[in-house]
């Protein structure tokens, strides 16, 4: 069977849209990227100055596009979707709704734009989809036995329901004089500082968690619950047990410790509550018009295809740190193969 013939290629007539020109399929018609898993360039041995300034600075980079844009939301959640400090002092069960409610929207606009555009449309057909088969619509693991609507329930009934309450609780606490507040304009380095770093704290807060869920006692309670989506969706990004999502969350707890702003907890939790959809869309690249870009999913996706391997999802180079990187090519499976023999043997 060609490419062209499995793939459904509406229009695929320039090379930015041509999948043969990214990737290649296996004998199961898997999508394997050609690009690897990599880490940018300010965190590879030796240190590349002028490269990572670039990098920073670039298209794809630190800011731009993803950074920046829950940055943007966060600024619009907290300054236009939000009461005003004072108003947290009394939580009152009408706030907390509105609470949700604001955090719902966010999260059924963003992830409902990737579902819409690659599942309900199916505008790019199976096009850069790493595993050809579709959303599972009848397998008993799943609630309702579909896997959208699992993922929907629990990304609505426990994963915003959460978020929503760590947020009010920690600006009750904020409003309250419990906890150590800042000005923006008294202390405008550690306002920016912070807010331009939330990006790193949640890959370190997201990379131990994310160990920790998988130690067999939480995995069993809590993480396979996420990992039954072994061909993720953009919905699949946010389905957790609620302890996972009180943990995954908890990035936002740092706050308890630190003098911030609640544009803060705000920024943070937004980062948290959307980052998933693009990580977990099942596509490498996302067709818009005559152009494709790479939507960073390839790494978390072989964490759902293998599990152990690729436990943070961001820009810093913790799994190779700790040894637990696949960059998606035959030679990292085979060392993840390894790893997990030698770790069978030591169990015994
Ligand atoms: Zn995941
Ligand atoms: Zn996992």
């Amino acid at each position: 069977m060609t490419i062209a013939k499995t793939n459904n290629n509406k229009g695929a007539n320039t090379t930015n849209l041509l999948e043969t020109n990214f990737g290649s399929r296996d004998e199961r018609d898997h999508y394997k990227p050609f690009k690897r898993v990599g880490y940018p360039p300010i965190f590879i041995w030796p240190i590349q100055p002028v490269k990572g300034l670039k990098w920073i600075l670039s298209i794809p980079g630190y800011f731009l596009p993803w950074n920046s844009l829950y940055i943007f939301i966060g600024i619009l959640s907290w300054y236009y979707l939000s009461p005003p400090l004072e108003d947290y002092s009394q939580v009152t069960v009408q706030q907390t709704f509105l609470c949700f409610a604001k955090n719902s929207l966010l999260v059924l606009v963003y992830f409902g734009i990737f579902h819409f555009h690659f599942y309900f449309k199916k505008n790019q057909g199976r096009i850069f989809k790493f595993n050809p088969n579709w959303p599972n619509k009848k397998n008993k693991t799943f609630l309702f036995s579909n896997q959208n609507i699992d993922n929907v329930i629990w990304t609505f009934g426990s994963g915003v329901t959460i978020w929503t309450l760590l947020e009010i609780s920690i600006l009750y606490l904020a409003a309250n004089d419990v906890l150590s507040l800042i000005k923006r304009d008294e202390r405008p380095i550690y306002f920016l500082f912070m807010i331009i770093t939330i990006h790193l704290w949640r890959d370190i807060h997201f990379y131990f968690v994310h160990r920790a869920v998988h130690w067999a006692p939480l995995y069993r309670h809590a993480h396979y619950i996420h990992h039954k989506n072994n061909n993720p969706g953009p919905w699949s990004g946010l389905a957790m047990h609620p302890t996972e999502h009180f943990l995954y969350f908890s990035c936002a707890l740092i706050y308890l410790f630190l003098p911030f702003h609640p544009l803060f907890v705000i920024i943070t939790l937004t980062h948290a509550g959307l980052s998933p959809a693009p990580g977990h869309a099942g596509f490498e690249r996302f067709v818009s018009g005559k152009k494709s870009f790479d939507i960073d999913a390839h790494a978390h996706y072989l964490h759902h295809k293998y599990f152990e391997c690729n436990y943070a999802d961001g820009i810093m180079p913790l799994d190779r740190w700790f040894g637990t990187f696949h960059d998606g090519s035959p030679e990292a499976q085979a060392e993840l193969r390894k790893r997990l023999k030698e770790q069978s043997l030591k169990k015994g």
